[in-house]
């Protein structure tokens, strides 16, 4: 029975990384076309540099980026390293959900993961967070609801509270300080979050988004780039980064 058990979950752990791998070379084109304006619906059939339509054997997620050592096989440009570092957080995230939360609950968990890790990147590149993104990532939390832990009402205080709380720290910073301080998507990404992992797991993502915003920060000063106190950084991002281990840590205790 045990082993039975066993061999179920590694298979539905494979299963996550297949999805994730296939759902990151999509949401990967997100990333890359979406602030240059191109189309994401012919999801990666088209080459980023050339445009050539790409052959079946091209669009494996991860293994094509492997064998044609990420370049266009007709016009030589790099292939945007995105694509393969999507693919391959959105599989191990995949895997990890899965075997964290065998069933639904771990769907769900990709999913969180999936679409975070998108709003991460693109935060990273353009200090964007789409708000039809963001609205998608928030409606998929409060639809959690109905089949997994935390209770609606842990998931509306925390989307509230968790909009409230970076909306007043901006607001705040700009009257004292007479500029922004913090992007307009922030507080509505901290709320999505707070609608996936309900008002208590929130300090602890914020602390943690934090502390990796400050090791960003300390790494880049390391290299010789001076942080000067209006350096923009991704603080979405860390959210980002910090959100999904926060819900890992959720499951894994209440299991
Ligand atoms: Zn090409």
């Amino acid at each position: 029975m045990f082993d039975m058990l066993g061999g179920s979950t590694t298979l539905l752990g494979m299963l996550g990384g297949v999805g994730g791998a296939i759902a990151g070379s999509f949401l990967s084109t997100i990333v890359v076309r979406w602030p240059e304006g191109r189309s994401v619906l012919r999801g990666r059939s088209v080459c980023d540099g050339c445009g050539r339509t790409l052959a079946a054997w091209e669009l494996v997620p991860i293994v094509s980026a492997v064998v044609a050592r990420g370049r266009c096989r007709a016009c030589g440009q790099t292939i945007d390293p995105r694509h393969l570092g999507l693919e391959l957080g959105c599989a191990a995230i995949g895997v990890v959900s899965m075997l964290a939360a065998p069933g639904s609950q771990g769907v769900a968990g990709a999913v969180f993961g999936w679409v975070l890790l998108t709003l991460a990147a693109l935060d990273a590149a353009e200090l964007w967070l789409p708000d039809p993104l963001v609205a998608v990532l928030a409606l998929a939390g409060l639809g959690s609801a109905t089949f997994c832990a935390p209770p609606l009402a842990d998931r509306l205080i925390g989307g509230a509270g968790g909009f409230a709380a970076l909306w007043l720290v901006g607001e705040g910073y700009r009257r004292v300080r007479g500029r922004e301080g913090l992007g307009g998507g922030d507080p509505k990404l901290f709320g999505a979050i707070g609608l996936w992992l309900g008002w208590r797991m929130l300090p602890a993502v914020l602390l943690l988004a934090g502390l990796v915003g400050l090791g960003v920060a300390l790494f880049q000063s390391t290299r010789g780039r001076a942080i000067a106190a209006d350096t923009a950084l991704p603080f979405g991002t860390f959210l980002g980064l910090a959100a999904y281990p926060a819900w890992l840590v959720m499951v894994l205790l209440a299991s």
